[in-house]
């Protein structure tokens, strides 16, 4: 009942664009179920991948990640998963490079989107990654919406993220902002907490339909998330769900990570903001 007041709302008054994206981490095998349901839902998805990842059982295989990258984007994660900020420069600036130019041999095309593994990066990371070529960064800061809010370091584009499909509880997104010392994030969207990630998602996007009547300003939804959790939590039924509410909605624009980027980088072009 709620999306069908929605929807009538959207068509009829929407003056203010929802973009859609979506991003996955890891490169596990469940991520070629994961692109399949994307796909039938026409949702575009940023999967990073590494080459090898301690914890990650069963990574794809090579002409596996080549199959995915024709369906979604395919972003460096690095070639052993490090967590950046705990290892040498110079290790950091092969697995940044290096994890570039083997996903290019691997899919046949230019990758132009990173993430750093834990989300845990510095500086220099940043300046290595704009170095060997990349466009853009996505972090694991949540509960952000505002394309105006995005930084950007000259035309390289941090993207943080919205929700993730994981069942978090109140603290956990405290703590992430927190972190960032991303007060008012938090405040913002205090009202919008559920310990179940797909009622939080849809609070989420209640609340920037909302604005999306009365804002000319344009607002995104990132949702993030691992294949392997959705497998081990029981989490892909609730994810269809969501998807298939997405598709009866309608009004969004689905776009994958670079795009996303892409659009931040042509709608302000004048701003930037240093991080
Ligand atoms: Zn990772």
């Amino acid at each position: 009942m709620l999306y069908m007041i929605i929807k009538i709302h959207l068509i009829n008054n929407q003056v203010g664009k929802i973009y859609f994206t979506c991003s996955f981490d890891d490169g596990h095998v469940a991520d070629l179920r994961l692109a399949e349901l994307l796909a039938e839902f026409n949702v575009k998805a940023t999967f990073y991948i590494p080459r090898t990842c301690e914890w990650c059982s069963a990574n794809l295989a090579e002409n596996e990640i080549r199959t995915l990258s024709e369906l979604h984007e395919v972003g460096g994660h690095t070639m052993t998963h490090p967590i950046l900020t705990k290892v040498s420069y110079r290790q950091a600036r092969a697995e940044i490079f290096d994890c570039k130019q083997w996903l290019e041999d691997v899919t046949g095309k230019a990758i132009r989107s990173f993430c750093p593994p834990v989300g845990r990066f510095s500086k220099e990371h940043i300046a290595l990654q704009r170095e060997a070529g990349f466009t853009s960064m996505r972090t694991v800061e949540m509960l952000t919406h505002s394309m105006d809010s995005v930084k950007k370091v000259r035309d390289f584009v941090i993207l943080p993220t919205t929700c993730q499909v994981y069942n978090h509880s109140n603290m956990s997104y405290l703590k992430n902002n927190m972190k960032r010392m991303k007060f008012v994030s938090y405040l913002s969207a205090l009202r919008l907490f559920d310990s179940n990630w797909e009622a939080m998602s849809r609070n989420f996007l209640h609340f920037l339909y909302s604005i999306s009547l009365t804002q000319q300003e344009d607002h995104y939804f990132h949702l993030w998330g691992h294949s392997w959790e959705l497998s081990q939590f029981s989490l892909w039924q609730s994810l269809e769900r969501f998807f298939k509410s997405l598709q009866e909605i309608g009004g969004f624009v689905f776009l994958d990570n670079s795009m996303l980027a892409e659009l931040v980088r042509q709608k302000n072009p004048d701003v930037m903001n240093a991080y």
